[in-house]
C-alpha cells in the first residue's frame, strides 16, 4: 500500500468485479445502438480503458476536458470545458463516463453541454458515486459503488495530479492535505 493511504476502500479485484458486472449491463442495453463512450479526462482515463474492453460491441471513444475549481478538496462550483468532443454526436447513443460524481455540479454542467449538441440518448456511467455529498441533483445511470465522504484516490483519482496510478481506490491519509 502507498504510504499517503490511509485504507483501501475499493481493492483491485473489487474493481475487476465492478467493471465486468457494468459491462453486462452497457452491453445488453447498447446492442443495437450507436455507442459513443465519453470519458471525462483525466480521471476517468483507467475506469474507461478497462470498461471499454470488457464491452463486446461496436463502440466509439471520445473525451472531454472540463475543469472545476477546487480550494483544496472542496469544489467551488465553477466549471470550463478545456477539451471538446471531436466527433459528430448525431445520431449517437452517448454514455458518459466518470470516476466519481461528488457535488454532482462538474457532470451537470458537462451533461448540459452535450444535450445541446442533440445526441440521440445521453446516459452517465460512474465508478463511483457519493450521494451524500450531492448538491445539485443529478441521478448516475450506472453506478459501480456507492461510498460516504472520504476524499479518496487511485484508479484514476488524484489529489494535487498525485496517485492517479494506483491499482485500488484508498481514502488518502488527513496529514497529506491537512
Ligand atoms: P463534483 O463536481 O463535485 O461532482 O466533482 C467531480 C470531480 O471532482 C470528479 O470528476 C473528480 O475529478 C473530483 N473529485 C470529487 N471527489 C473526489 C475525491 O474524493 N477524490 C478525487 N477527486 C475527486
Ligand atoms: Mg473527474
Amino acid at each position: 500500500m502507498h504510504k499517503d493511504v490511509e485504507r483501501v476502500l475499493v481493492s483491485q479485484e473489487e474493481i475487476k468485479t465492478i467493471v465486468a458486472s457494468l459491462a453486462a449491463r452497457i452491453e445488453k442495453e447498447y446492442k443495437d445502438k450507436n455507442l459513443l463512450v465519453v470519458g471525462l479526462l483525466k480521471g476517468s482515463v483507467l475506469f474507461i480503458s478497462d470498461l471499454i474492453r470488457k464491452l463486446n460491441l461496436d463502440l466509439s471513444i471520445d473525451f472531454i476536458v472540463a475543469s472545476s475549481y477546487y480550494n483544496g478538496t472542496e469544489s467551488t462550483g465553477h466549471v470550463t470545458i478545456s477539451k471538446d468532443l471531436s466527433v459528430d454526436v448525431s445520431g449517437k447513443d452517448i454514455l458518459l463516463v466518470e470516476d466519481v460524481i461528488d457535488t454532482g455540479i462538474t457532470l451537470k454542467s458537462v451533461l448540459a453541454h452535450l444535450q445541446r449538441k442533440n445526441p440521440k440518448s445521453l446516459k452517465i456511467c460512474t465508478l463511483i458515486d457519493k450521494p451524500a455529498r450531492r448538491k445539485v441533483s443529478l441521478v448516475p445511470d450506472y453506478i459501480g459503488k456507492k461510498l460516504g465522504d472520504d476524499f479518496i484516490i487511485g484508479y484514476g483519482l488524484d489529489y494535487c495530479e498525485k496517485y492517479r496510478n494506483l491499482n485500488y481506490i484508498g481514502v488518502l491519509k488527513k496529514s497529506v492535505y491537512l
